[in-house]
């Protein structure tokens, strides 16, 4: 038994990947995909290998349906799922998109049963219910997503499933942390109570947020804890700071944990790019595994490190995602880059002319203006701030404010 597996014995050998990027992505504030870049994504990640899409809300959205539709006749090798609340329509919705899967959601913790849907446990269980066989005898899988579960009282997660499982084949049991509230060992301790109580019939499944940066650590969490089955988004774009981010899980999934999964990692940094494209969060150059520094090195002892064994610094190595390692001359360089600069254009050059052009390149580099990085700057901010803004509210009031005065001359009359 390996290290990691000896830590976690609960360790799968294999996980569900289901991509959320085109619903939960898409609702990050001030994002909206076309028709053409839904299905551009959703060809995207089928075919690198992502194994359920969650591709949209059919009841909330006409457009989303239609792409749902379209997906399907695409034959992509992905399963398509829907999200739905469990009533009727959504279902029906849901349906009419053609939906392979859906995630039906619903709030389980007593302060969302309580305060945002104002009735009780037991309510809440009927309302399930209802929806779930709505969904099974329609003919589609059912995913139960326990939305804000790490809020909620575990033993009422449990129950939950038991009683709906006496009436439906549930697939998956997602454990959504929907407020980004869990540290990777409360997730850990969730998911391995759930298991325990449920056995293996169900396949446990986490949904995470990143409110705290741990979307990725929890997911990972849930999974040395047993579960199967994981959510994530491209670039971890979603509601708020987002969610566990597609290419960070996968990564740690092989090289830490020792978990296969379908993904192939080469797809990864151009699914990266064209989410960035089209849903104008541009990624950091420090975002691991996909960010444009992550194969990059500068500093002169790191990268003599790395001119005499790649494995020096870099762990997670260039080549997984199909890129190349790439050296950066700057301010911090030292000897080592420029002999190898030297050398790979066939010039012999002895210490003393390599450390003169050394402090030539080093003069070089602080003695830049910064004008153009202002300006860069200042575009990708603007850019950012116009691209996220959301429609005005005034396109709204134009629309009320006549209608209103209507009705009141109306009343008038
Ligand atoms: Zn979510």
């Amino acid at each position: 038994m390996n290290r990691v597996r000896s830590i976690y014995p609960d360790l799968p050998e294999q996980v569900t990947v289901i991509d959320c990027t085109l619903r939960d992505g898409e609702q990050a504030p001030g994002v909206w995909f076309t028709r053409e870049e839904k299905l551009a994504l959703a060809r995207l990640l089928s075919g690198a290998g992502v194994d359920v899409l969650d591709a949209g809300f059919p009841a909330s959205s006409e457009a989303d349906s239609e792409a749902l539709q379209e997906m399907r006749r695409m034959r992509l090798d992905a399963r398509i799922g829907a999200t739905a609340r469990p009533v009727t329509q959504d279902v029906v919705a849901a349906e009419k998109a053609r939906a392979d899967e859906v995630f039906l959601f619903m709030p389980t913790s007593d302060f969302r049963i309580t305060q945002t849907l104002g009735i009780t446990r037991e309510e809440a269980g009927a309302m399930f219910r209802h929806g779930a066989e709505e969904v099974v005898g329609r003919g589609m899988t059912l995913n139960l997503v326990f939305e804000d579960a790490t809020r909620a009282d575990p033993w009422l997660l449990v129950q939950m499933t038991d009683d709906l499982r006496q009436h439906v084949p549930i697939t998956r049991v997602i454990v959504a942390d929907t407020v980004g509230c869990a540290h990777p060992r409360s997730m850990e301790i969730l998911v391995r109570q759930m298991i325990e109580a449920l056995g293996d019939d169900v396949e446990l499944c986490t949904h995470c947020h990143n409110d705290f940066g741990f979307a990725a650590a929890n997911t990972l969490a849930g999974v040395a804890a047993g579960a199967r089955a994981i959510t994530c988004t491209v670039n971890g774009i979603g509601e708020r700071a987002g969610n566990a981010d597609l290419a960070e899980t996968v990564a740690a999934l092989t090289h830490l944990y020792d978990v296969a999964h379908r993904v192939d990692p080469t797809a990864l940094p151009r699914i990266s790019a064209e989410v960035a494209r089209m849903s104008g969060i541009h990624t950091s150059p420090t975002k691991p595994v996909t960010g444009s520094n992550v194969y990059r090195h500068e500093s002169g002892v790191h990268v003599d490190g790395m001119l005499k064994d790649p494995k020096s610094y870099e762990f997670l190595p260039a080549a997984w995602v199909g890129e190349k390692t790439r050296y950066v001359l700057g301010k911090h360089s030292g000897t080592a880059l420029i002999k190898h600069i030297l050398k790979s254009a066939g010039i012999d050059a002895d210490s003393a002319w390599v450390r003169e052009l050394l402090l030539e390149v080093k003069s070089a580099a602080e003695g830049r203006d910064k004008a153009n990085h202002q300006r860069a700057y200042q575009l990708r901010t603007a850019f950012e701030s116009i691209n996220l803004a959301g429609l005005d509210p005034e396109l709204l009031l134009e629309k009320a404010v006549p209608r209103k005065l209507n009705a009141a001359a109306s009343s008038v009359r």
